[in-house]
């Protein structure tokens, strides 16, 4: 696998050992390289590099890929979750049922339907 260096903007600014390269009288202390890193999409190696690359590049990211400048709205139309109750029933079975987040009303579905991704109340 192909290594890649972290995206953070300050990672060579953390001094641990590992980021210390280089032999004596020619030591650097380098941004991390792995092949694979735990935050941001495998983008960073810790936390702080991936909050040092939102202070420096976050409003500029929100402003290219689009700043919200009105609520989004969650519609009685759109507020469907799927749910069921997690206390068994005599046959052993849940109770599935569909639940409107803002009307509170519930309708019920089977087990078939609640497992089905493609099975949608929502209209959008
Ligand atoms: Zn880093």
């Amino acid at each position: 696998m192909a290594l890649k260096y972290c995206q953070g903007p300050s990672c060579h600014q953390y001094t641990t050992q590992d980021r210390l390269r280089g032999t004596k009288g020619n030591k650097t202390f380098q941004t991390r390289r792995r092949t694979s890193f735990y935050y941001g999409q495998s983008n960073f190696c810790s936390l702080n590099c991936q909050n040092d690359w939102f202070s420096e590049y976050g409003n500029r990211a929100i402003n290219h890929f689009g700043r919200l400048t009105e609520p989004k709205k969650l519609t009685e139309e759109n507020a469907w979750v799927k749910d069921y109750n997690w206390r068994t029933n005599a046959d052993d079975s849940h109770h599935y049922y569909y639940l409107n987040k803002i009307t509170k009303e519930q309708r019920p579905i089977t087990e078939e339907q609640y497992n089905d991704m493609d099975y949608e109340l929502n209209t959008i």
